[in-house]
């Protein structure tokens, strides 16, 4: 098994990435934000949980959260070849979380892909995302909440990381290509691109 994590601010290509990961490694994705927003549009009681905290640029509660994710891994056997985890953990104590469930589940995380960039080009990728898409907490009074957020909550992780030692800081300003390859390079060291999808890395 093969688990990454994607590690970034709101808007510093996680979602992007993932999806060329997924092919490039064959992975499952796992986004925490897709699969609030997938209860949000079934209107479910969870959907209205999440929306509470959602629209208001906060993280739902960590207890809520992991049970959400570990049910997640239980119930899609496709997550056994391995698996990218786009957006979460966003705390510490839900990285702590994480690494208890993969071991209860005989396994653990390879690396964490810090997409680093910078606070401004991050704010002009989600006001143009926020137009493009019309998602709701694309908006910016929202997105400096989440800003605020990430900064306060999430960013202490990359500490944690460093000391596991497992972080690989990527710079995750310029084309979508150009970030996947400096990714594709500086997971080389522990696992190569399949074969079969080799054509999807640069020259
Ligand atoms: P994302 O799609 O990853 O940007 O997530 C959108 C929103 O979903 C976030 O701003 C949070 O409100 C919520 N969310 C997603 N993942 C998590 C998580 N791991 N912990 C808490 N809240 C989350």
């Amino acid at each position: 098994m093969f688990n990454i994590v994607l590690f970034g601010g709101p808007g510093s290509g996680k979602g992007t990435q993932s999806a060329y990961l997924v092919h490039l490694y064959s992975l499952y994705h796992i986004s925490t934000g897709e699969v609030l927003r997938e209860q949000i549009r079934l209107g479910t009681e969870l959907g209205k949980i999440a929306d509470s905290y959602i629209s208001k640029g906060n993280l739902i509660p960590d207890d809520l959260m992991v049970q959400i994710l570990a049910d997640v891994l239980d119930k899609q056997p496709d997550t056994k070849k391995g698996v990218i985890f786009d957006g979460f953990p966003r705390t510490l104590p839900q990285a702590k979380a994480l690494k208890k469930v993969l071991e209860e589940r005989g396994t653990k995380l390879d690396a964490v892909i810090g997409l680093e960039v910078p606070d401004d080009v991050l704010i002009g990728r989600l006001i143009n995302r926020g137009k493009e898409t019309g998602r709701a907490d694309d908006n910016p009074e929202t997105i400096k909440k989440r800003l605020v957020v990430y900064h306060n909550q999430t960013t202490p992780l990359r500490e944690y990381y460093v000391n596991e030692g497992i972080y690989l800081a990527i710079d995750g300003n310029g084309k979508v290509e150009e970030v996947m390859e400096r990714i594709v390079h500086s997971l080389d060291p522990i696992r190569k691109p399949d074969n079969s999808t080799a054509a999807w890395r640069l020259k």
